[in-house]
């Protein structure tokens, strides 16, 4: 067990509440738009700040243009493996992947996504060394499959923009 799943071991054991399975993720962190910026491409952070105001955040159209600051030219392909004995597999949205990026690699002259992970930088204050796409949604999977993690969904069932949900606290992962 890694020092840090001990101490969550310790955190639990401490507290008064029983856990279940249906526990909701921990709150928020709402201040996270005062933290600096730990790595993420200058645009996609700003744009998941703007999705949080009313007006706030690109079109669909510009997430799929190539990203203003570093290049980077967002993919929509979901592999296999993600959604792979998972009936009810949750889509991460275009959105969020475009949030999550932090540039381009490239590799055999073919430039590549890196992503990292904003549900442990905004629930844990981890950074997320810089992914490939497959690799992003097997640890994507991880944390909604198996951590419980969920996505707050839109009307269209799609995952929603922050400043679309209604609910102020609400603990649910948005783009
Ligand atoms: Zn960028
Ligand atoms: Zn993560
Ligand atoms: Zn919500």
């Amino acid at each position: 067990m890694s020092s840090k799943a001990e101490a969550k071991v310790a955190e639990a054991t401490a507290a008064p509440v029983v856990s279940t399975s249906d526990e909701l993720p921990p709150p928020y962190i709402a201040d996270s738009g005062t933290i600096v910026n730990p790595g993420f491409c200058e645009l996609s952070w700003r744009e998941r700040q703007d999705n949080r105001v009313p007006g706030g955040g690109m079109t669909a159209d510009q997430y799929f243009a190539p990203c203003k600051a570093c290049g980077l030219v967002c993919g929509d392909h979901i592999p296999a493996a993600y959604k792979a004995g998972w009936l009810d597999w949750v889509d991460p949205s275009v959105n969020f992947r475009w949030e999550s990026h932090t540039g381009v690699a490239v590799i055999n002259g073919e430039k590549k996504e890196l992503l990292s992970c904003w549900i442990c930088w905004e629930y844990d204050h981890t950074w997320v060394k810089p992914m490939l796409p497959d690799e992003w949604y097997l640890h994507m999977r991880k944390h909604f499959k198996v951590d419980g993690y969920r996505p707050c969904k839109g009307a269209a069932g799609a995952m929603q923009r922050r400043r679309n949900c209604s609910l102020t606290t609400c603990p649910k992962i948005h783009s």
